[in-house]
């Protein structure tokens, strides 16, 4: 008999967390699906199993933020049911979800879904950039701070993103050298920030905050730049720069080579919409995040019945909407299933939409400057790679362009986007190649996606249907 529960969240971050203390608050029958072992999320993942960290000063001022709302769901833990190191892969009959759990099938069957999935990091290919040592932002930063583990000695950071300025202060820190941190964006645009930045202060600290230890240790912020290639033999051992024009393509003559052991990446993030996807909510796309994500009324419901979605998977705002979009989505469910009168809803949401619409208007800004222009996708060669699970470089897409795919379904005949990762990192560029050849978006559409979700041992499988 499967388990049942009123409401089942899935993902732990900010939103999932604040979703579920409401509906907790409110009596309702919680379950909470997340593949790390404690709740957190992306911005307040806790150090692994027994891992101390003893100097919590490490962990930045967003960890300290983080505290509060943790605190606060493990209050209320023995009203929630915790699936923690569980994946939700599989969504069937409308209202039934697969987890897989230390490589064992459970399904749950719930009256109200809310998803926040979170987001994911955006790759913008160059020549080279397969190379071992090169890696994501906040891979790096995961390493850095929550393992405690420096992975080489020289690095260079690049991308468009506030996250850049976060890891070179980690990085500082921990003793390591940054040669140059290259940053896409003009300072005129970074200027358009600084009114929402002075009026949310907990910002401008924690900019500060970051600040601080890069300029004292003269790391070189270079911009408008971006890594341009990447050279080396079994790992890199040289990085390229240039300067970037209005539209972010590189300038030829203002080629700079630095040796280094990796480079960090960090060009905004993308929304994680899987589940939403596979319970087929209607998406738009949004072309600031040149990215899909799921459509959603005030109250962060889908277009399908029963189904919300809240924080970064229905747009990439940061954690602190993610957490009011979380509250929305717990009291809306609630009301819808009786725990609370529609009236208490409507007071419930005046104080949280005023602080939405606060944040937004930050989000807003910052996603519009850090969004990046078509001129990084002209980096790539016709032999880079753009599909690193099937190896399908951009010259191949192209030649399936040329042979008529307009849509990504369809392009998926060249093997792109048909690896372990289902288009997780290719789909978003090979969506902006067929963009940049001037197909609209509408032919284009989305990826269509089939459980499991994620690759899932196969022996799982054996078992359940042996069990049944
Ligand atoms: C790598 C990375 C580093 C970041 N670093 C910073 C930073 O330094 N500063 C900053 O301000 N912002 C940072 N962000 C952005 C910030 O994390 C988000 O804005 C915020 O965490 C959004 O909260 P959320 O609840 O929407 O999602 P998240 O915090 O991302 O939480 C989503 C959770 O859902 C889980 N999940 C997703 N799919 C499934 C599934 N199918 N089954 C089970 N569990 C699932 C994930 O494991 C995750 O724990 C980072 C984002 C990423 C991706």
């Amino acid at each position: 008999m499967n388990q049942k529960f009123e409401t089942l969240i899935i993902g732990l971050g900010p939103a999932g967390m604040a979703a579920a203390i409401k509906l907790a608050q409110q009596g309702v029958h919680v379950a909470v699906v997340d593949e790390n072992p404690e709740p957190g999320g992306q911005i307040y993942r806790q150090p692994p199993g027994d891992f101390v960290i003893e100097d919590k000063s490490f962990l930045g001022v967003r960890y300290r933020v983080g505290q509060d709302i943790i605190r606060q769901f493990n209050q209320l833990r023995d009203k929630i049911t915790i699936f923690s190191e569980t994946t939700a892969w599989g969504f069937f009959e409308g209202t039934t979800m697969a987890l897989e759990h230390m490589g064992h099938i459970e399904l749950v069957e719930f009256d109200k879904l809310i998803l926040c999935e979170g987001a994911m990091e955006r790759s913008i290919p160059f020549p080279g950039w397969t190379l071992p040592g090169i890696m994501t932002a906040g891979g790096l930063q995961k390493m850095i701070k929550y393992q405690r583990l420096l992975p080489g000695k020289r690095f260079l950071l690049s991308g468009a993103s506030p996250l850049q300025l976060s890891v070179a202060a980690s990085l500082v820190k921990d003793g390591a050298e940054v040669v140059a941190l290259c940053e896409a964006i003009r300072i005129k645009d970074s200027l358009k920030l600084m009114p929402e930045i002075i009026r949310q202060k907990g910002l401008f600290k924690e900019a500060v905050s970051y600040l601080f230890p890069v300029l004292k240790k003269s790391v070189p912020i270079l911009r408008p730049y971006s890594v341009i290639s990447a050279s080396g033999d079994n790992r890199i051992r040289e990085a390229t720069i240039a300067r970037l024009d209005e539209d972010w393509a590189p300038i030829a003559g203002t080629e700079r080579t630095f040796e280094v052991d990796t480079v960090s990446l960090g060009y905004g993030f993308l929304p994680v919409a899987r589940l939403a996807r596979l319970c087929g909510c209607a998406h738009v796309y949004d072309p600031v995040l040149k990215s899909w994500k799921p459509e959603t009324d005030i109250f962060m419901q889908t277009s399908v019945a029963n189904i919300y979605t809240a924080g970064d998977s229905s747009g990439v705002d940061g954690a602190d909407l993610a957490e009011v979009e979380g509250r929305i989505a717990g009291t809306h469910a609630a009301a819808e299933l009786g725990k609370i009168s529609m009236d208490e809803r409507d007071r419930q949401f005046k104080s949280l939409f005023h602080t939405l619409e606060s944040i937004k208007r930050y989000s807003k800004v910052l996603n519009r400057v850090f969004s990046p222009r078509s001129g990084l996708f002209t980096i790539m060669e016709d032999d880079t790679i753009v599909c690193r699970c099937e190896r399908i470089t951009a010259k191949e897409v192209f030649a399936g362009i040329e042979k008529g795919f307009r849509n990504i379904n369809e392009i998926k005949k060249t093997r792109v986007c048909m690896g372990p990762c289902q288009g997780r990192t290719c789909e978003s560029i090979v969506t902006e190649l067929m963009l940049q050849k001037g197909i609209p978006i509408e032919d284009i559409g989305h990826m269509t996606i089939r459980p499991p979700i994620t690759p899932m041992p196969v022996f799982m499988f054996e078992e359940y249907a042996h069990s049944l």
